[in-house]
C-alpha cells in the first residue's frame, strides 16, 4: 500500500532521507515464508547466554520428549558454528535435495531435523562465515526445507544476543523463547539480557531451564545442590516466566549425547514445562 508523503524534505529514498514518514516508521514484517505445502505449527527458540551450558542438550531432550507424546516434531539447528544436534541423535547421513528444496533428515523416533552438519562435505569442516551469511543459512533452513506437517519445532539458537539471533527472531515466526542457564548464570545478568532481547522482538519468554542444577547421588539417592540453593523460581517470578525446569548433572545424559542416543533418555524433569508448551 503506498503512503502519501507530504514532507517536502523527503528524498523518496530511506537511505538518504531523515524524515520520519509513515513508510519508514510502520513496522515491517521481515518473516520469511515456508515452502508451499509445508506446515510448521508452534516454533520455540532455545537460547543461552553463552556456549556450553547445555542448550543443545535441552533442545534435543525437549524435541525427543515432545515426539514421545506423539506430536510431529522438528529441530532446526541454528547453532551454525557449533552444530551438535545431528550427533546427539546419531544422524550422520547427508540431507538430500531435489533441486528446489532440501529434505530434512529424520531420526529413529521420527523427528525431522536440519543442520549445517547435514550439508557439509565433512562433519569436521569448520564454518568460518560472517554473521549475515550465518543468518542467511538459518533463514534458508526455514524457507528451503520440506518441513512435513510439523506440530512443534525447536530451534537450537546461536548462543548469545548478537546479530545472528536477532536475524533469526526477525525472520522466523517464533512463538516463544526458552532460556537455558546454569545455576551461576541465574545470579548474573544473562536471563535479564535474554528477557530484554525477547521484549525488543515482542516474543514471550515462556520457559526457563536451570541445567546442571543438582547432582543425585547414585549410591544414596540424595540430591545435592552443588552450586548452592536454586534461584530458579525467584528469577522466573521476577521476569514473569511461566514455565520452569531443573535438570541434574547426569553423566548418562552426556553419554547419550555423545553416542547419538539422546532419544533414549528418560527426562521426567521436563514434564511440567512440556505440559505447558504442548497445551498452550
Ligand atoms: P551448548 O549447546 O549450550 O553449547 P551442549 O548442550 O552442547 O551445550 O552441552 C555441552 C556439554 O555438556 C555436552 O557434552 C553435553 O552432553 C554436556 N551436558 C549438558 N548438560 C548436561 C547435564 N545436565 N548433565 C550432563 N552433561 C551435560
Amino acid at each position: 500500500m503506498s503512503q502519501e508523503i507530504n514532507d517536502q524534505n523527503c528524498t523518496h529514498s530511506c537511505d538518504t532521507c531523515g524524515v520520519d514518514c509513515p513508510s519508514r516508521t510502520a513496522p515491517q514484517d521481515l518473516h520469511v515464508k515456508l515452502k508451499e505445502g509445508c506446515r510448521v505449527g508452534k516454533v520455540y527458540a532455545v537460547v543461552s547466554g553463552k556456549g556450553g551450558v547445555g542448550k543443545s542438550m535441552v533442545t534435543s531432550l525437549l524435541a525427543a520428549q515432545t515426539r514421545l507424546r506423539g506430536y510431529n516434531t522438528a529441530i532446526l539447528d541454528g547453532d551454525i558454528t557449533g552444530p551438535s544436534i545431528p550427533q546427539a541423535f546419531g544422524v550422520h547421513d547427508k540431507a538430500l535435495g531435489d533441486g528446489e528444496g532440501i529434505f530434512p533428515r529424520v531420526t529413529l523416533s521420527g523427528i525431522q531435523m536440519m543442520s549445517i552438519n547435514l550439508l557439509l562435505e565433512h562433519e569436521t569442516d569448520p564454518v568460518v562465515w560472517r554473521g549475515p551469511v550465518i543468518g542467511g543459512a538459518i533463514k534458508q533452513f526455514w524457507t528451503d526445507v520440506y518441513w512435513d506437517d510439523v506440530d512443534y519445532m525447536f530451534v537450537d539458537m546461536p548462543p548469545g544476543t548478537g546479530d545472528v539471533p536477532l536475524t533469526v527472531f526477525q525472520s522466523l515466526p517464533v512463538d516463544g523463547i526458552i532460556v537455558v542457564t546454569t545455576p551461576q548464570e541465574l545470579v548474573g545478568m544473562i536471563v535479564e539480557k535474554a528477557v530484554n532481547m525477547a521484549k525488543l522482538m515482542h516474543i514471550p519468554v515462556v520457559g526457563l531451564v536451570e541445567n546442571m542444577s543438582f547432582f543425585k547421588c547414585p549410591d544414596c539417592g540424595k540430591e545435592h545442590s552443588i552450586f548452592g540453593e536454586s534461584r530458579l523460581n525467584d528469577v522466573a517470578a521476577k521476569y514473569n516466566i511461566p514455565l520452569v525446569a531443573r535438570l541434574p548433572i547426569d553423566p548418562s545424559l552426556t553419554r547419550m549425547m555423545d553416542e547419538g542416543k539422546i532419544e533414549m533418555a528418560h527426562a521426567p524433569w521436563l514434564d511440567d514445562l512440556l505440559n505447558g508448551l504442548t497445551n498452550g
